[in-house]
């Protein structure tokens, strides 16, 4: 069986001489834990979106933990956000002791519906958690509209949104933090887990520096808020660093990818990816919709082809937050759209072998279906 998922092999092949410098650079540095790599990294990423300051974390979870940490989020409070996500997404919400509530999405992009936020404000809603999903942009304006109107920050979920554009401004730089995540499949992969906060505000910075590091600050040793260990590694900040100057490269790759898709399947049933006005997608998944996705999932079998489903079961249908207490038909388009999506192998080494392979066969299938 083909399983299209990324695979990081082909890309370390072409790209093996400088990922080996940079673990021996660390290596022979001296200093292996929040040494000179991490504080690069921090500085190139946080210029990369222009703004002043960059966290590095452990992986993409516990970014969006300590960014709602830092926004003030704790036990008691109710986060809005969407249930068509990474479950990380709403795991964070939940480990920092809030509640999370979701707003439907947009039966297009499949984002978040900002004009349902309004509608499920509390008293107790603290932040609003929207998720740039698949590399695209929720609608911000009307968002940040909201935000101001209540006085609620914003943590963006870019964990799949590295380098994509909104109306001209980078993704991460629209709320007061950004969450990003560099699991190996992102479209800024470490070769093992990585995260990041981004902010333009020197305390949340503070806070966050003191978050990852038990809660410490300036004497060793005193804990002054109780914190965690969530340092970004010293080997992937300086991988990171190196893959950091070949992003944009990787996103122009992504955007081949997708319009060769688009072109191929343009006239057919196959519903590509819909972009919202003013949006630089960076294609993390080329997420399609097709009312028999069953079926054409199943068609592929047959041919050694496996896809992936970003995502089968929306986070609010899981048995592990069946205590949130929405039931099913809660959020009809999330489930609606969860039960027809599927996605196309998408990455920036997937050879144009690889893909033509895939075109042809879902061709076929359609035609059958
Ligand atoms: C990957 C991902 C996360 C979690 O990142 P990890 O590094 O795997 O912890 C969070 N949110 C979204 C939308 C993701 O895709």
């Amino acid at each position: 069986m083909t399983q299209y998922v990324w695979g990081y092999l082909p890309e370390y092949e072409k790209e093996r001489d400088d990922i080996l410098d940079a673990v021996d650079t660390v290596f022979r540095s001296g200093k292996l834990v929040l040494g000179p790599s991490v504080k690069a990294f921090e500085e190139e990423y946080a210029e990369y979106h222009g703004l002043a300051h960059c966290v590095g974390v452990d992986n993409g979870t516990n970014a969006i933990v300590l960014g709602l940490r830092a926004l003030g989020v704790g036990r008691g409070d109710e986060v809005i956000t969407v249930s068509n996500t990474a479950a990380p997404t709403v795991l964070a919400i939940d480990a920092v002791g809030a509640t999370p509530v979701f707003v439907d999405i947009d039966p297009d992009t499949y984002l978040m519906r900002v004009d349902q936020v309004e509608s499920v404000i509390t008293e107790r809603t603290k932040a609003l958690l929207p998720v740039h999903l698949y590399g695209q942009c929720v609608d911000m304006a009307p968002l940040e509209a909201i935000a101001a109107k209540h006085g609620l920050p914003i943590l963006e979920d870019c964990a799949q949104s590295h380098g994509a554009r909104h109306h001209g401004r980078m993704a991460g730089t629209m709320g007061k933090a950004a969450a990003f995540s560099f699991y190996p499949t992102k479209v800024l992969g470490a070769y093992g887990d990585g995260g990041a906060v981004i902010t333009d505000d020197a305390e949340t910075d503070a806070k966050l520096r003191r978050l990852r590091y038990y809660g410490m600050e300036k004497v060793y040793y005193v804990v002054e808020t109780p914190g965690y260990n969530s340092r970004l590694d010293e080997v992937q900040a300086e991988i990171l660093r190196r893959k950091l100057t070949r992003l944009d490269g990787y996103l122009a790759r992504r955007r081949v990818i997708a319009a060769r898709y688009e072109e191929a399947f343009a006239g057919t049933e196959l519903i590509t990816p819909r972009l919202a006005p003013g949006n630089d997608h960076v294609y993390y998944v080329y997420v399609v919709r097709h009312p028999k996705r069953d079926a054409i999932i199943e068609a592929l079998k047959e041919h050694d082809v496996s896809l992936n489903i970003s995502y089968p079961w929306p986070v609010h249908t899981q048995s592990g937050f069946a205590h949130l207490g929405y039931q099913k038909g809660s959020l009809p388009v999330t489930e609606e759209v969860a039960d027809q999506i599927f996605s196309l192998p998408m990455y920036a080494s997937l050879s144009d072998l690889e893909q033509e392979r895939v075109v042809g066969l879902v061709q076929d299938i359609l035609k059958k279906v």
